[in-house]
């Protein structure tokens, strides 16, 4: 009886000795985390790597800011996941969206902008200074700080748009429209952009189905009425995608019509092109601590400017656009970011 209980005392002893140097362990890993070696102080920081983060970061190497600019997960942006980009001006004969991206990119760094690979975990801009955290262990201390994080159009997470991206599959009518003129398409959404990617798509398709899941529209009434305006686009109610089809590309998708009731149909639909228009989600949960944002999350700038809530906080392209989502728009508000950011740090001086 004593062995076992002289026993369970020195285990108990152990115990609390690990629990002490896994404790200490901690300490040292935080205090590392919080290192002076690991806080850069800059004038500018940009997040993002899409045409916004790459203009901001143009302009704000001209201007002598010298900026650090943090590309995140996707280097180049949204474009790096397209083919052809035919509506960005400076390029008569077209141009992939990686090879743009790769231009905007060598343009940023001629004037001397410190590009680095990372992802910005944590944000605190409660002080003058503003500090981001990555996850390459630095925290940056900012006099101005640009965020061009972007925004990600949502997908419905079946495998087969991984399997169709490109071939097929598109989240923007804008963009991928033009490949599917004269030919039959579908759209994925009842909402505004729904309807705006329909009536944009019905003006150079042959057919345009509107796949809604519920039996009413989501989109206003002024938008649903241009979709009923359009001879041809016909809105399949109450149905909703199983998976599409295809040798080299879509050629089809499979449908499931009032799922759930007795009166469940399976439906097969021939069709070249599958576009998604179920929402986005803007890329800035790292900032709404600090920032404010739209219900959906778009951050919020004073308009006309790329000004958001806190002083020496800037927001440039998809981000802060629920509304243009275009490469060009994105390039001009990186602009403006740049811009206000010289001005702002000039009356700091
Ligand atoms: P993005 O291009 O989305 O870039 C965001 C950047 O932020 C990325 O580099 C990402 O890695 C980075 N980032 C995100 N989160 C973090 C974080 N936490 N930390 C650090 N970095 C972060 N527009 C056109 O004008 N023409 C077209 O032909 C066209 N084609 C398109 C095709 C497709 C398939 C898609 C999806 C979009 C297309 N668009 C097109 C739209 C266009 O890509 C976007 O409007 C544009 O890229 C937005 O630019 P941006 O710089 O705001 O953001
Ligand atoms: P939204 O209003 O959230 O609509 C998303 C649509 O997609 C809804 O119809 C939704 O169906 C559907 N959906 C969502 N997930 C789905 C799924 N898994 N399967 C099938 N359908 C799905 O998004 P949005 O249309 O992108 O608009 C976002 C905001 O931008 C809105 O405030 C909108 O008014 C605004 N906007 C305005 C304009 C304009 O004024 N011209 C243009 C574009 C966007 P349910 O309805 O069943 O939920």
């Amino acid at each position: 009886m004593h062995k076992i209980k002289v026993d369970y005392i020195c285990k108990k002893i152990k115990l609390i000795i690990h629990m002490e140097v896994f404790k200490l362990l901690d300490i040292q890993k935080n205090t590392q985390n919080i290192n002076i070696e690991n806080v850069e102080k800059v004038k500018c920081l940009i997040i993002g790597s899409g045409p916004a983060g790459y203009t901001a970061a143009i302009y704000a190497s001209r201007a002598n800011l010298k900026p650090l600019l943090y590309t995140g997960l996707q280097m180049g942006g949204q474009l790096t996941i397209t083919t052809d980009v035919d509506n960005y001006p400076g390029y008569p004969k077209g141009v992939t969206g990686p090879v743009m991206m790769e231009d905007f990119k060598a343009q940023s760094e001629r004037f001397g902008t410190e590009i680095r690979f990372g992802i910005a975990i944590d944000s605190d801009f409660s002080g003058k200074t503003h500090k981001v955290t990555f996850d390459d262990n630095k925290i940056i201390e900012a006099d101005s700080v640009i965020i061009a994080t972007g925004a990600t159009a949502k997908y419905l997470g079946l495998e087969c748009e991984t399997k169709y991206a490109g071939i097929g599959v598109s989240a923007c009518a804008t963009c991928d429209g033009f490949f599917y003129r004269g030919k039959d398409v579908c759209v994925v959404g009842g909402g505004d952009t729904a309807a705006e990617e329909a009536t944009y798509l019905a003006g150079l398709c042959r057919k345009v189905y509107l796949i809604v899941r519920r039996d009413s529209l989501r989109a206003s009434k002024a938008m649903q009425d241009k979709i009923f305006s359009k001879g041809n686009i016909e809105i399949l109610w109450e149905h909703q995608v199983i998976d599409l089809y295809g040798e080299n590309g879509v050629e089809g998708v499979n449908l499931v019509k009032k799922k759930g009731t007795p009166d469940e149909e399976i439906i097969k639909l021939k069709i070249d092109g599958f576009f998604l228009a179920i929402g986005h989600t803007p890329n800035s949960d790292v900032f709404k601590k600090y920032l404010e944002t739209d219900t959906v999350g778009y951050i919020k700038t004073i308009p006309g400017t790329s000004k958001t809530n806190v002083t020496g906080v800037f927001a440039a392209g998809d981000v802060q656009d629920p509304y243009y989502r275009q490469a060009v728009t994105a390039a001009g508000s990186g602009c403006m970011a740049a811009i206000d950011a010289e001005r702002y740090l000039s009356e700091l001086k």
